[in-house]
């Protein structure tokens, strides 16, 4: 075992979350180290970005780099009933500046998250890839750093004075310390897929994300990318997907296509391409955010459902506060648990938000259409809260909601875990 010596910050996993907090760290002169399991590019899901993930781009300075870049621009999403029938799309700009917020991306993971790790790169972060961090190392109740494997087995330590986990849905830290807790309700299944060649709307519409439903069910997602390829996949109750014991995924994923006209009919003329994923019950929340020199950013912290597409906006969100807010603590010397009090508050609430809209989504005596028929006023809120402005007071819009969907309590998790003296 070798000892690499000491960072200002250790990160473990360079996807969205760690790429931003290294970026911001870096920016201001702190050495950081990123650690990641794999060599990138490399694959993943989460491709459609939502309109207010423009201000951790533009605090990263990415907002000319996306502009330029050949991701897909979107600029609406619109919801699709199993016959077939689409609503009239919303379109961003209704709401939103045209320059700015009101136009987003669906975005290829595998060229996004090499952008994002090259730019933390580029300010100076030092990213290690293919080693994979193992354990915390501990030291009297406080993290001290980690203990990471290299593809030929080397073991190194690499220490500071505080840790990041940014490992995503693996969850490295909440796992290991006992604390991940499922969600209640939002135990959902995806079985997703590639096309080449598939239908896309004309104009404007070309890069919308289209919502398409299944009979009381589920949903398919429907994301248009660069060079001819469109991402489709289905979420629903893995009891249902699953019915009549069809377990394998392109069996699954096939059944449900003839459930959507919409989908069956943009698929018709594309071709499959690659394998079939499935993924499942993958929303979870962290009890804590952190203790001392240990803080969970991103899906590490908490990943909701992804019918409303929030992942990579919260995930770039909390890498950037995490950022500042580590940034302070090495300013004062001070890693104590409470300094990131506000950090997990203003991420819980954000995600807290979220899922009350997504808890409504599955709901089905609740309708957003009727919603918007009986308090037009509330229209904007919505809108806010599903383009990621979600920290705000929406308590009117819930209050509304609650009069034909449960709304859930915020779970009461996040606080940081301080240890007695
Ligand atoms: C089916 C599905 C559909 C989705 N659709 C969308 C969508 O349309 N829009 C959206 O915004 N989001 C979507 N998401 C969510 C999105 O994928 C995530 O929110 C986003 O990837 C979170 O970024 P992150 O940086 O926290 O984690 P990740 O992107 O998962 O990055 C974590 C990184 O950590 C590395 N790592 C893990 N463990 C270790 C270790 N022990 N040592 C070293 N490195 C490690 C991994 O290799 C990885 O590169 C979807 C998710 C699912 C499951």
């Amino acid at each position: 075992m070798t000892d690499n010596g000491q960072y200002s910050a250790v990160i473990i996993g360079g996807g969205p979350a760690g790429s931003a907090a290294g970026a911001i760290l870096a920016e201001h002169g702190h050495r950081v180290l990123i650690l990641e399991r794999e060599k990138f590019p490399r694959y993943h899901i989460g491709e459609s970005l939502i309109p207010f993930t423009f201000h951790p781009l533009q605090r990263l300075g990415l907002i000319p780099k996306m502009k330029s870049s050949n991701f897909v621009k979107k600029y609406s999403v619109q919801f699709v009933q199993p016959n077939g029938k689409a609503s009239q799309p919303f379109y961003f700009f209704m709401r939103y500046d045209r320059d700015s917020v009101a136009q987003t991306w669906q975005v290829l993971r595998s060229e996004f998250d090499e952008m994002l790790l090259n730019h933390a790169r580029n300010k100076g972060a030092q990213v290690k890839e293919e080693i994979t961090v193992k354990e915390l190392i501990w030291e009297d109740d406080r993290v001290t750093g980690v203990r990471a494997q290299d593809k030929k087995g080397g073991i190194t330590n690499y220490r500071a004075p505080i840790t990041l986990d940014c490992t995503g849905k693996e969850a490295f830290g909440a796992v290991r310390n006992g604390w991940r807790v499922r969600d209640p309700y939002l135990n959902k299944v995806a079985v997703w897929t590639y096309y080449k060649g598939a239908k896309r709307d004309p104009g404007i519409d070309e890069g919308a994300t289209t919502v398409a439903f299944v009979p009381e069910k589920g949903w398919f997602w429907y994301i248009p990318q660069h060079e001819d390829m469109v991402s489709v996949g289905v979420v629903a109750e893995g009891k249902y997907l699953t019915r009549g014991g069809v377990k394998d995924p392109g069996q699954i994923f096939h059944r449900e296509v003839e459930q959507n006209l919409w989908i069956k009919d943009h698929l018709a003329c594309g071709q499959q391409v690659g394998r079939y994923y499935l993924t499942s019950e993958y929303s979870f929340h962290a009890r804590h955010c952190g203790t001392e020199g240990l803080l969970l950013v991103g899906d590490a912290f908490a990943f909701l459902d992804p019918v409303f597409s929030s992942g990579l906006m919260f995930a770039l969100k909390s890498g950037v506060l995490a950022g500042d807010a580590i940034h302070e603590a090495l300013l004062a010397g001070d890693f104590s648990p409470d300094r990131f009090r506000e950090y997990a508050k203003t991420l819980r609430e954000g995600v807290e938000n979220m899922r009350k809209l997504v808890y409504a989504f599955y709901n089905p005596n609740f309708s957003f259409r009727a919603l918007a028929d009986k308090y037009p006023d509330l229209v904007g809120d919505v809108t806010d809260c599903l383009s990621g402005d979600v920290n705000k007071d929406f308590s009117r819009l819930f209050r509304a909601i609650s009069e034909t969907a449960d709304v859930p309590e915020p779970l009461p998790l996040g606080e940081p875990l301080v240890k007695a003296p």
